[in-house]
């Protein structure tokens, strides 16, 4: 595998002085026991992430700054403070306690990002029980899969999702109530939201879970396979939190967005927990991605610091250059990406027409927070996802899981036990343990470290492609053909062919104004040729309108390659319509 061409380095003009000053510093010096201290635990150790995430700060100087500015589809604008999410979460930890909640149970959330999500989640995690989300988008089988492997007793939804539910509400014997919102009939097992909140007391005492207790689980997006229950504890505030003070930069005047979605892991690690458990007022917006909509959200809120993903990058820089030119966009300062690999061309875009570069960083549902970073105080290497966080040993290894020296491909792992590591997979520990070899989590991405140090993502093993006897990862080829002017996204698989072993295949999608010629598809591949090592270029290039994701955003290589195949397409759960 060869090292990407890109090897440039931006040094940053800073328009703050970052938490983190010194990276090196920091690794040499660095003990969770330490950031321990930033965290409040009650009486005898015990913890409970959602008093850290907004109770701690209601009770101090932060009670009345805005938690949350949260903006409907159709532009409802609506406020809270810490103080008031403290009370509304208390209020619905209340709710749950008078139906029986006990801990460990599962409750799950299916709503929208409407404010009651982000109450509800505080509330089921303050009771003790864990708190389980699902993405609005899903349909009746993805309901059914989750909740039935989770073998949740209660689901909160609303008048508008309640009819996907209905449909496969029979056949889950363990699910006892339906909380319902904004609704005005009710079935026998339902009980109405508004009603059951008014009656309820703002008095909660907070149960002080042991910080091994489960908090909250989640499902992987489903990229490669059946979306698997990940659970997490309490303790993982700890590395959400400082994470999202150090790789976010979070200060307490900054406005802060984050545009994932609560079904997804980062909606639940950046938009409910480490953010506020670093006190910070954040945007949160009910809508679906919109160009316009969303630079003229940066400019009401006066949004700085914004962490979203290379599938909306990717469409922002498909809007133009001239729309972002229409706002006052000049409140930003810091800017995070994870969940795809961040090809060097959004980063060259948004230097060009932001003034910043996006910042990529890596992480999976299992690690449970930010594991790989790039760190505002330290040059990036477009290209790159970084350095390990502090206190997380991360390396290359091999098949026994040797370290394997900089610049080889091999496994991405990570030295197990980090604060916020899944603690274990549902009713599946076969599973929970084929992450693990010689003391390392196993990614599953395969990825090489530079000689600084710096890590580089390389493709998920699945997705490795071995072409005339050569490995070539997906990703570097994906990012020279977003770096051709007439493409926007690319995606490539290994094709089976019988002299090569596989050739690649490319699935693009281009810009407005080109067509799918051959003559362009000849300059694709010359273009390519010109980049990586000549076996490297797609033999066969496909367009397309769009590729094939999950709900989350990722590109589904996999569903690429069964359609190519004319294999089954396995579980779709989480495929966007596309
Ligand atoms: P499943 O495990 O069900 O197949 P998934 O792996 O897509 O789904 P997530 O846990 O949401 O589910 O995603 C984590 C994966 O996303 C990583 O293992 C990696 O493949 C990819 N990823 C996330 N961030 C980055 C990044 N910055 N660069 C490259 N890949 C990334
Ligand atoms: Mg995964």
């Amino acid at each position: 595998m060869e090292i990407p061409s890109h090897k440039i380095i931006y040094k940053k003009k800073l328009k703050k002085k970052p938490n983190l000053r010194d990276y090196d510093d920091a690794v040499k010096n660095f003990r969770w026991k330490d950031i321990k201290k930033e965290i409040e635990f009650f009486k005898g150790g015990r913890l409970n992430l959602a008093h850290n995430a907004i109770d701690r700060h209601a009770d101090g100087w932060r009670k009345n700054k805005v938690a949350l500015y949260w903006e409907g589809a159709d532009g409802e604008e609506e406020k809270y403070t810490f103080q008031d999410i403290k009370n509304l979460s208390n209020k619905f930890a209340n709710v749950l306690k008078k139906m029986g909640v006990r801990k460990g149970d599962r409750v799950f959330i299916f709503l929208p990002r409407i404010p009651e999500l982000y109450i509800c989640f505080l509330g089921i995690v303050k009771t003790g029980a864990i708190a389980g989300t699902m993405f609005s988008a899903f349909g009746p089988q993805g309901i059914k899969d989750r909740m039935e492997n989770s073998g949740a007793r209660f689901l909160i939804t609303n008048s508008e999702l309640k009819h996907r539910v209905y449909q496969i509400e029979k056949e889950l014997p363990g699910l006892e109530k339906i909380i319902l919102i904004g609704d005005k009939n009710f079935h026998y097992n339902e009980v109405c939201y508004e009603k059951e909140m008014d009656r309820a007391s703002r008095d909660f005492r907070v149960k002080r879970m042991n910080p091994e207790d489960h908090a909250f689980m989640l499902y992987t997006s489903g990229t490669t396979g059946k979306p698997k229950g990940v659970m997490h504890a309490h303790y993982s505030i700890i590395q959400e939190h400082i994470t999202a003070k150090w790789v976010l930069d979070l200060h307490d005047d900054d406005v802060y967005w984050c545009t994932a979605d609560p079904g997804w892991v980062t909606g639940v690690a950046y938009e409910i927990l480490g953010s506020w458990s670093c006190g910070v007022s954040q945007v949160i917006y009910e809508g679906r991605f919109d160009p316009e909509r969303w630079y003229s959200l940066i400019e009401k809120y006066e949004v700085s610091i914004w962490y979203t993903a290379p599938t909306a990058i990717r469409m922002l820089m498909k809007a133009g250059d001239r729309l972002p030119k229409k706002y006052d966009l000049s409140t930003l300062r810091h800017l995070c990406s994870v969940g795809e690999p961040l090809n060097p061309e959004p980063i060259r875009w948004s230097l060009k027409v932001l003034g910043l570069p996006f910042h990529d960083n890596w992480w999976q549902t299992e690690g449970g927070g930010i594991l790989i970073a790039n760190y505002p105080c330290m040059p990036i290497k477009p290209g790159s996802m970084g350095k390990p966080f502090p206190g997380i040993e991360a390396a290359i290894i091999d098949k026994d899981g040797k370290k394997l020296p900089p610049g080889t491909e091999g496994d991405l792992a990570l030295k197990s036990g980090w604060p916020s590591m899944m603690r274990e997979i549902w009713k599946n520990p076969k599973k929970y343990h084929s992450y693990f070899r010689k003391g390392w989590y196993v990614s599953g991405d395969r990825a090489f470290m530079d000689k600084d140090g710096y890590f580089w993502f390389i493709g998920r093993a699945d997705d490795v492609i071995k072409t005339s006897g050569e490995r070539v990862g997906p990703f570097e080829v994906e990012s020279a053909l977003v770096e051709h002017p007439a493409i926007v996204e690319a995606a490539v698989i290994g094709k089976p062919d019988p002299m090569r072993g596989e050739i690649i295949k490319a699935f693009v999608v281009l810009r407005e104004r080109h067509r799918p010629t051959d003559k362009l598809m000849k300059d694709i591949q010359r273009f390519v040729k010109t980049r990586l090592a000549g076996h490297a270029y797609p033999r066969e290039i496909e367009f397309r309108k769009s590729l094939p994701k999950t709900r989350s955003g990722k590109i589904m290589r996999r569903l690429l390659k069964a359609q190519e195949l004319g294999l089954p397409l396995g579980d779709t759960s989480t495929l966007e319509e596309y």
